[in-house]
């Protein structure tokens, strides 16, 4: 237990009842729970026993590695994953006490829009179905199902989302199916209504742990609390000044519930900085200032006062990543030996910032990823290969089958596939079901009909397959197999004019089935899919995908310049980061805007700009040892090019303006850099 304060000590020592960490960014919350983790081993608790609960299925893969530097591979049984996949396997458990087969289907967020749409009678256009998404996944993380919409209806635009809310349910449960939020609701039903249910979590789960506890909504926290019981182990550790999902339902309730709820609560404040120097301390705490405080903080920092702040003035947005990597360049030439790639983040608040940092950084040659975009499991070749995956596993989903049947097509035209929705939805069938029901000739000619059921053979016998296909090696050979089988390749040369557009996807697909072969194997494991075993078959494998959204494992030791959203670097550091984008209008986000519908939920406008500020303070507290803070002279406004200033929250940061401003020998450094660069070059034309 070295490394360790003497809060955290007594945080990570408590362990016969509820135990709140509550402090401010970089205090070392993270590191009570993986060596609490290891204490409640000590203490003779099974590792089974323990669920450590954190927000991304990446920071659970980080915190299984620090928790198996700490104790070894007992780690490894330690269930450590997000809310979500803890959902899956209670579900996959008990779901059937609600008429849910193990075999369930999880629908993405795309599955999701198009069967609203398809609730409404399929004319509504994309952008009102995610509204309503958007509204019905709210009224589901509030713990509301449709008959308490319907119920608690303001006016008649709910009633009638209310309705459509109400034929989504009829249709998730006809295909087998459950959404994201059903991956929290359900678990809280089952809970909540099955004292046998209960009473097996609660003596399973000895201690659970919860990571960024300021970002769990209302259906999270009962959830919690089902778990845990009257007995209440649990510790939970989180900063309300980073709380920051606000737009996706977390409330801070929930934290100034658990003292009311749990009376015995330990309530643990931590006041040491550990991450950051003075400096940058001090700019993360003037500009969280103006916000109402739950509890008064103090952080302080003993990693010396450290380079001051800079704000960087740019013209533009090109402007902006070229500033950007002359200082990532600059710093570089600046240190010797220079610091490695994987040192530098430019965060910002929205995915489509990324676009002019991409550019330069390829430009300068600069390796560099982009977390927290456009995910792997988004493009459609993954998707493509993941619908007959569902298929095996849950064939009712009628989403999967419509997607596997086309992709590649297999002769099947629109004519036949529409008379099988149509007869299916008659006699009450999922389309997979109608595929072998006698009366099915009837409707549909003799060449369709080959097809279908050929399609539908296939399916069965890969699903029988995949069943008792375990391990790396067989799970490769399988997938290997399989892609030859359905000519999966020619398929994607087929449907694109660019032959390196197509060999790019087709890299994609055998990353991927690469990807699935290790997890069969057992190397890796983010999902909780089941209690511990060593391999798994390739249908538990493919029934956790719609959950995971990086392959994050593999980047993880890249040398690579980082881009990240905001909400995306939560809980991480990095020693030199650069906040770029933090020009007025972009953050705060414009406040009275007037545009989207979504303003509509969200109208108070000093909560917004409080939830704003807090998005700035976990930017600046992500960075250990240098911070730029870059804003634009222009920034978009739809189509157009407006005047902007910079953001509100750069006056807040109180920085001494006469060092502040762009270090003036950074064009120096830019020279000195590029020469080392033409240097190293003519070096290696020379050998
Ligand atoms: P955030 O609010 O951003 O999630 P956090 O409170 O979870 O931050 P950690 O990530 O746990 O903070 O810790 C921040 C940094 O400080 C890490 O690099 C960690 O290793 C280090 N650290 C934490 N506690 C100590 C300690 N007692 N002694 C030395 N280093 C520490
Ligand atoms: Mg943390």
């Amino acid at each position: 237990m070295s490394g360790l304060n003497l809060a955290q000590l007594q945080a990570v020592h408590y362990t016969d009842g509820p135990c709140l960490v509550l402090a401010g960014a970089g205090s070392g919350k993270t590191r009570v729970i993986t060596h609490k983790i290891a204490r409640l081993i000590e203490t003779g608790l099974a590792p089974r026993r323990i669920a450590a609960i954190t927000f991304t299925n990446k920071a659970a893969a980080e915190m299984r590695e620090r928790a198996a530097g700490l104790i070894g591979r007992q780690a490894k049984e330690v269930l450590v994953c997000t809310f979500h996949a803890l959902g899956v396997r209670m579900v996959r458990e008990d779901g059937h006490v609600l008429g849910l087969k193990p075999s369930f289907s999880i629908l993405d967020q795309d599955d999701v829009t198009g069967i609203l749409k398809d609730c409404a009678g399929g004319t509504t256009d994309l952008a009102t179905a995610r509204q309503w998404q958007w509204t019905i996944s709210n009224w589901k993380n509030q713990g509301w199902d449709a008959r308490k919409a319907l119920a608690m209806a303001q006016d008649d635009h709910e009633r009638s989302i209310a309705l459509i809310m109400q034929r989504y349910e009829e249709r998730l449960s006809a295909y087998q199916s459950v959404d994201f939020d059903d991956l929290i609701g359900m678990p809280m039903r089952l809970l909540r209504g099955h004292p046998e249910v209960r009473e097996k979590w609660q003596r399973l789960l000895g201690h659970v742990l919860v990571d960024e506890y300021q970002d769990t909504n209302a259906t999270q926290y009962e959830l919690l609390k089902f778990l845990v019981g009257e007995r209440a182990r649990f510790t939970a550790v989180g900063d309300d000044d980073q709380s920051i999902y606000g737009w996706r339902g977390a409330t801070l309730d929930n934290l100034k519930k658990l003292p009311l709820d749990f009376p015995q609560l330990q309530v643990i404040k931590l006041e040491q900085n550990y991450r950051s120097t003075s400096a940058i301390l001090r700019a993360a705490n003037h500009v969280i200032g103006p916000n109402p405080k739950l509890f008064p903080k103090t952080l302080f920092s003993e990693l010396g006062e450290g380079e001051p702040v800079r704000v960087v003035d740019c013209d533009n947005e090109e402007h902006e990543a070229e500033r950007a990597v002359a200082r990532i360049q600059g710093l570089r030439a600046a240190a010797n030996p220079p610091p490695a790639w994987k040192n530098f983040a430019i965060l910002y608040r929205a995915n489509h910032q990324a676009k002019p940092f991409e550019k330069a950084l390829r430009k300068a040659n600069i390796p560099y990823k982009v977390s927290g975009g456009t995910s792997f499991f988004d493009r459609a070749e993954i998707k493509d290969l993941c619908a007959w995956f569902r298929l095996w596993i849950n064939n009712d989903d009628d989403p999967a089958f419509l997607r596997a049947i086309t992709s590649p097509r297999r002769g099947i035209g629109h004519t036949t596939l529409g008379a099988l929705g149509e007869f299916a939805t008659q006699h009450k069938q999922s389309m997979f079901g109608a595929l072998f029901n006698a009366m099915l000739p009837a409707v549909i000619p003799k060449r369709g009909l080959e097809g279908l059921l050929e399609f539908g053979r296939s399916i069965n016998e890969l699903e029988h397959r995949a069943r008792h296909t375990h391990g790396a090696e067989d799970a490769r050979a399988f997938l290997a197999d399989w892609l030859k089988d359905i000519a999966y390749e020619q398929h994607l040369y087929d449907g694109e004019d660019s032959e390196k557009v197509a060999a790019a996807r087709w890299s994609n697909v055998l990353e991927f089935c690469d990807w699935m072969a290790q997890r069969a194997g057992g190397q890796i494991d983010d999902t909780a899919a089941t209690t511990v075993a060593p391999t798994k078959s390739l249908l538990e494998v493919a029934q956790t995908i719609a959950l995971l959204s990086t392959i994050s494992e593999r980047e993880q030791d890249q040398d690579m310049v980082v881009l990240s959203t905001l909400h995306a670097s939560k809980g991480l550091e990095w020693p030199h980061v650069i906040l770029a984008g933090v020009t007025e209008g972009m953050l705060p986000f414009k406040l009275d805007d007037d545009e989207g519908r979504q303003q509509k939920v969200s109208d108070d406008v000093a909560a917004r700009l409080q939830e704003e500020r807090r998005l700035m303070y976990v930017g600046i507290t992500r960075a250990q040892r240098t911070l730029a803070v870059s804003w634009t002279k222009k920034r978009k406004k739809g189509r157009e090019m407006v005047a902007a200033q910079p953001s509100r929250f750069i006056a807040e940061m109180k920085l001494d303006t006469a060092t502040s401003r762009e270090d003036p020998r950074e064009k120096l450094r830019q020279l000195r850099a590029e020469f080392a660069r033409k240097a190293q070059a003519a070096a290696n034309t020379d050998s």
